[in-house]
């Protein structure tokens, strides 16, 4: 039997990191096993559903290159892929176990049940307690007809059978027991006629030929009664196999790594920025701190999957072959950022510049910087080896767009002495008429100068640095003047000149 996988998310907002790992692996294996990637959404729970969130998730995938080959918005003949145009597919499938005497049909009221935790905090409604509450098994046939006859809102319940022990083989964990006398009749439809989770989970899966089911070890608990809804529909021989991944830890390693810790640890943990209701409901994202969506997927990749060996850089292709599930661990993994910044310097040093400038001419236009493809491929080369985000192109370099703001005074004043300022302008004169402007070249000439004048380059190399970035950081002073051209080079020289003068004076 063909592989068939799905991501299975709730709009009930922003995507969190760790979905986006579930998705990954979902992709990967799908892939590695010649399978299909699918994609479902599962918005039955109406209370919880957030307008826009489906979207999001679409487009999250849609960044990371996630591309489903069925599903929500992919096309597919096993659809509708959205759960809330597949209620009747699953009332149908409920009402079936009512007729097996699998399930039955329960009166009672969240406000019942509210009132009896209350009173037993513990309460659930299992083998002890149902015969006990107003439901199909309890009440007299004539009873039970009268209400439902007068149209008395119920929710269908499983019928947990007592007694049993439900064995598990997960493809990460290997074997887990529950014991059916924990678990309590969980709801499959709602009085207002929707599915529960587990319902259309367990119907879709199984309508939509769902081989192998990757999800967070959150859902591992509710195996049990999935497990127990398969026997119950008599769809135990195709049952997928499950395996439930590793939480994704805090950066420090203690507990689960929330939504607030974005803001706590200063780093994004949605892949995309959230809008919510609120300011504490927006949330930055990978994209938008100018991650590359290659280096998120390489990250979350290895947040609990050990390929085993020394390579850290893998290709999405380099994944796929090298993928299994039994090398997922089971403790957590902890989500650690400087580790997420490594790799994103990384790609984005291995990206070649052209590729780069589709990235870069975005980020400058939205500065006004009008420049051609070319100009924008230099200052790739110029900056690649220096930046951790994207932007950084544009904001750390943002000298090689624009007059220099800022200069490096410290350094000034420890550089710069009025007599040097013939010296400089002599330079200024050279560097307006070398013959060509290639750094090389450049490079050349100024040092003779330097030489010629008794300097040192010590001397001089940092003032013409900060003449044309401001700062001692930066690319090769002689790759920047190079890149400026010469009018630009000659005019910052002049500007910087007035400056140096100014402010070591003014001290
Ligand atoms: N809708 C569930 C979620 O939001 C799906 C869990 C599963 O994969 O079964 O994660």
């Amino acid at each position: 039997m063909s592989v068939r996988v799905r991501f299975a998310p709730s709009p009930t907002g922003a995507l969190h990191i760790g979905g986006v790992r579930t998705a990954l692996y979902n992709y990967l294996f799908a892939k590695q096993q010649g399978g299909k990637f699918i994609l479902r959404i599962e918005d039955t729970d109406q209370n919880r559903y957030v307008p826009g969130a489906e979207a999001y998730i679409i487009e999250a995938l849609r960044w990371v290159g996630l591309l489903p080959d069925e599903g929500q918005d992919f096309g597919g003949d096993m659809g509708p892929y959205r759960q809330s145009e597949r209620k009747e597919i699953y009332k149908k499938y409920a009402l079936e176990l009512v007729r097996q005497g699998k399930a039955y049909y329960a009166f009672d009221t969240p406000e019942e049940l509210e009132a009896l935790r209350e009173k037993e905090p513990n309460f659930t409604c299992n083998f002890r307690t149902r015969m006990g509450m107003s439901n199909s098994l309890s009440l007299p046939a004539d009873q039970l007809q009268k209400l439902l006859d007068a149209g008395v809102p119920s929710v269908i319940r499983l019928k947990v059978e007592s007694g049993r022990d439900i064995f598990i083989n997960d493809m990460i964990r290997g074997e887990v027991v529950f014991s059916s006398d924990e678990l309590d009749d969980k709801v499959l439809l709602k009085a207002d006629g929707m599915p529960t989770y587990h319902l259309a989970n367990i119907v879709d899966d199984h309508l939509m030929q769902i081989t192998h089911v990757i999800r967070g070890e959150e859902w591992l608990p509710s195996t049990a009664h999935h497990v127990l809804l398969y026997e119950a529909f008599g769809w135990a021989d195709t049952m997928p196999r499950f395996a439930h991944l590793p939480l994704i830890l805090k950066p420090e390693g203690n507990g689960k790594l929330s939504k607030r810790d974005g803001a706590k640890f200063g780093m994004p943990v949605f892949p995309l920025a959230w809008e919510g209701e609120t300011i504490e409901d927006n949330f930055p994202g990978f994209r938008e701190t100018g991650f590359l969506p290659q280096a998120v997927l390489n990250f979350m990749a290895l947040l609990g999957w050990h390929p085993g060996g020394d390579q850290e850089l893998f290709t999405l292709e380099e994944m796929i072959a090298a993928f299994s599930v039994e090398h997922i661990s089971k403790g957590g993994a902890r989500f650690d950022y400087d580790k997420a910044k490594w790799f994103n310097q990384k790609y984005i040093q291995a990206m070649s510049n052209e590729a780069l400038v589709e990235h870069i001419r975005p980020l400058a236009e939205a500065k006004g910087y009008a420049v051609s493809d070319r100009f924008l491929a230099t200052v790739a080369g110029l900056m690649k080896e220096r930046v951790t985000f994207l932007p950084d192109f544009v904001e750390q370099g943002y000298y090689l767009f624009e007059a220099v703001k800022d200069y490096d005074n410290e350094t000034l004043q420890k550089k710069w002495k009025s007599e040097l300022t013939p010296v400089f302008e002599k330079l200024i004169d050279r560097v307006h008429s070398v013959a060509t402007f290639e750094a090389a070249e450049m490079e050349g000439m100024v040092k003779e100068f330097i030489q010629e004048q008794g300097l040192k380059p010590g001397d001089v190399l940092p003032l013409l640095r900060i003449a044309l970035a401001g700062t001692m950081k930066g690319p090769a002073v002689f790759d920047m003047a190079s890149a400026l051209g010469r009018d630009e080079t000659v005019n910052r020289l002049r500007v910087a000149l007035h400056h140096f003068n100014q402010t070591v004076a003014t001290v």
